[in-house]
């Protein structure tokens, strides 16, 4: 016999009142779903779900939900949703309550967040050998090799003298005021994918861009992690639009042939290689039950 729950309407509210997502408004046309990286890749953790949990006010079954763990925060699903619902800040009061109730507990929440750290250094990678070619997969020992051991910074030396940065990084530069930056290091305080300099760092890539460090910025697979979360430019005190200025990067790394036109899709496709064994390796880490 079938069984249906009921919405609970004041646990709706509850949940609407802390994290302020307009979840009402949501029609369920599953853009957000369509946009979210984890979800195109692996087809776990729809955005759409979690919004419809909280309209209905399911909020036991929200936090104990492991798909709020496999977000990446990128915040894509409230930039591209219509109805300006924000299934992404559902997603962040879910955590902060389940640590809150502690249903999960801080020691484990501090591994997930070191293994979050060490899987940059795995996107890092990614992006680099789609750089040079396909990568359709991973082997188990490849894996823990890159997410065990960190990268190395660049120990080239650089020319200044040497330095003619074209008119085009030029003006991907000017456009998102990036020399407006005077190093505080708020934007790296506010993205979430910055734990080492030699993987991400926002602040040493805009000062690349200021330095006129043309080359070694549009060739470094850097640039292909950011999240366009867009936190950085929110976080800029002398807004520089952060965000913007590594999507003229990639923008200028494809038009100049610093990277071949062919990137973005081996790069898609290497999305499928990686994040099922990130959804793997956080089931593992917080012990829910692999489906
Ligand atoms: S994009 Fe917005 S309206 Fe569409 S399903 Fe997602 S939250 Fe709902
Ligand atoms: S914030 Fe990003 S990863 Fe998280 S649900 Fe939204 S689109 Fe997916
Ligand atoms: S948009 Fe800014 S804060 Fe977000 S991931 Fe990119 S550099 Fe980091």
């Amino acid at each position: 016999m079938l069984t249906y729950a009921l919405p609970d309407q004041t646990l709706r509210k509850a949940i609407e009142s802390s994290a302020h997502a307009q979840a009402n408004l949501c029609w369920t046309c599953s853009t957000c779903d369509s946009e979210c990286p984890v979800y195109l890749a692996t087809g776990r953790l729809r955005p759409q779900k979690i919004v419809r949990m909280a309209n209905l006010g399911f909020l036991d079954d929200l936090l104990s939900l492991p798909e709020i763990w496999y977000c990446l925060t990128c915040k894509r699903c409230n930039y591209v949703c219509p109805n300006l619902v924000k299934p992404a800040s559902i997603i962040s009061f879910s955590r902060q309550e389940a640590l809150r109730r502690n249903l999960l507990p801080w020691d484990m929440f501090l591994r997930y967040r070191d293994f979050f750290s060490r899987f940059q250094r795995v996107r890092w990678h990614t992006a680099e050998q789609c750089l040079k070619g396909d990568m359709e997969s991973i082997s188990h020992e490849l894996w823990c090799n890159w997410l065990d051991t960190p990268i190395a910074g660049s120990k080239g030396e650089i020319l200044f003298s040497n330095l003619s940065p074209s008119k085009a990084f030029k003006s991907a530069a000017d456009h998102s005021s990036s020399t407006a930056c005077f190093t505080c290091g708020e934007c790296g305080n506010a993205c979430p994918i910055f734990f080492e300099r030699s993987v991400f760092d926002p602040q040493w890539i805009f000062r690349m861009v200021n330095l006129g460090l043309e080359e070694e910025i549009l060739k470094s697979p850097s640039i292909w992690l950011c999240l366009a979360c867009q936190r950085c430019t929110e976080a800029c005190g002398e807004l520089v639009s952060g965000h913007l200025i590594i999507r003229h990067l990639q923008e200028l790394a494809l038009e100049e042939g610093m990277v071949d036109k062919d990137f973005p899709f081996r790069s898609k496709n290497a999305q499928r290689a990686i994040y099922p064994l990130y959804i793997k390796e956080i089931n593992s880490l917080l012990g829910f039950d692999p489906v």
